[in-house]
């Protein structure tokens, strides 16, 4: 049985991209809490030293190595040194991302860039670089963060819907090029989450007049999602609970998704 009394991650390391700051903040502090040696990427050296610290201050280990991971020269740069300064790792939770809340007759190609690097190349420089890296390690567990916008359309987010439908995708073939050797690989998909991501949207989304207070954004869900409610779905798919679990979207959106 997977669960042991030393948390659901013992004896796991976990690489977490954009572990700085909310939800990658929110798994970080989980996974160490449930035993895994937490390893951070990220572009923001402040909030992810902050994390750190906070890991170890609640008895964890943690490590941080700084890179944008749109660039290929800085995620091979922290992955070599995961290599030599770490060594091995089990978990994969590809997370960083970002989002742009415009009309598409807008947007710009710099903004189409900007969203294609930061959640979709992000998505493939990583996992092209820890998937050998993993099997050759005895297999693991990947877990790409997606959203509901990966398979509902949403206003004023179509690049986002773009970029999250193409993340999702990749998390299902993953699961199956890898299954043979010994890789599991699923994505979360939240929905509205309480981070400066989260709260930005919804704010941009409010200015625009679709308003959150009163109108379809709050009935969708409810409540504003925790991010330690999207960090425990997380959790449970990189752990061995979820051993038969492969190519699947969790959502995490108090029914919005079902809803439709
Ligand atoms: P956040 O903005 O609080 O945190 C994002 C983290 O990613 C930060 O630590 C940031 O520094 C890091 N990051 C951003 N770009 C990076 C880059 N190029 N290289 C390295 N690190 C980078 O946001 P969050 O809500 O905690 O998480 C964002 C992820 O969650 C994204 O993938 C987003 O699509 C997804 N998501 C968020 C929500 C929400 O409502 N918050 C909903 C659905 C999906």
């Amino acid at each position: 049985m997977a669960v042991t009394d030393k948390g659901r991650v013992a004896g796991k390391t976990a690489v977490i991209t954009g572990g700085a700051a909310g939800i990658g903040r929110a798994s970080s502090l989980m996974f160490a809490r449930e035993g895994a040696r937490v390893v951070i990427i990220d572009i923001n050296e402040q909030a992810a030293l902050e994390t750190v610290e906070m890991v170890r201050e609640a008895g964890g280990t943690a490590h941080f190595f700084k890179a944008d991971v749109s660039k290929s020269a800085q995620v091979d740069a922290a992955f070599d040194a995961i290599r030599s300064e770490v060594c091995g790792y089990d978990i994969l939770f590809n997370h960083a991302g970002t989002i742009i809340v415009k009309p598409l007759h807008e947007t710009t190609e710099d903004d189409y860039d900007r969203l294609m690097d930061v959640n979709v190349r992000s998505a493939f420089l990583v996992c092209r670089r820890a998937l050998p890296e993993m099997v050759a390690n005895g297999g693991g567990s990947v877990v790409i963060t997606a959203s509901i916008a990966s398979e509902l359309g949403y206003a004023l987010e179509s690049l986002y819907c773009m970029t999250k439908g193409a993340v999702l995708q990749l998390s299902r073939a993953i699961a199956v090029e890898y299954r043979e050797q010994g890789i599991r690989c699923n994505a979360v998909c939240p929905g509205f989450v309480k981070t400066a991501h989260g709260l930005r949207e919804i704010a941009e989304l409010d200015a625009a007049g679709q308003t959150w207070e009163d109108g379809d954004l709050a009935a969708t869900q409810g409540r504003i999602c925790e991010p330690e409610e999207v960090a425990s779905a997380a959790l449970y798919l990189a752990s061995d609970d979820a051993s038969f679990i492969n190519g699947m979207a969790l959502y995490v959106d108090n029914g919005w998704y079902t809803r439709g």
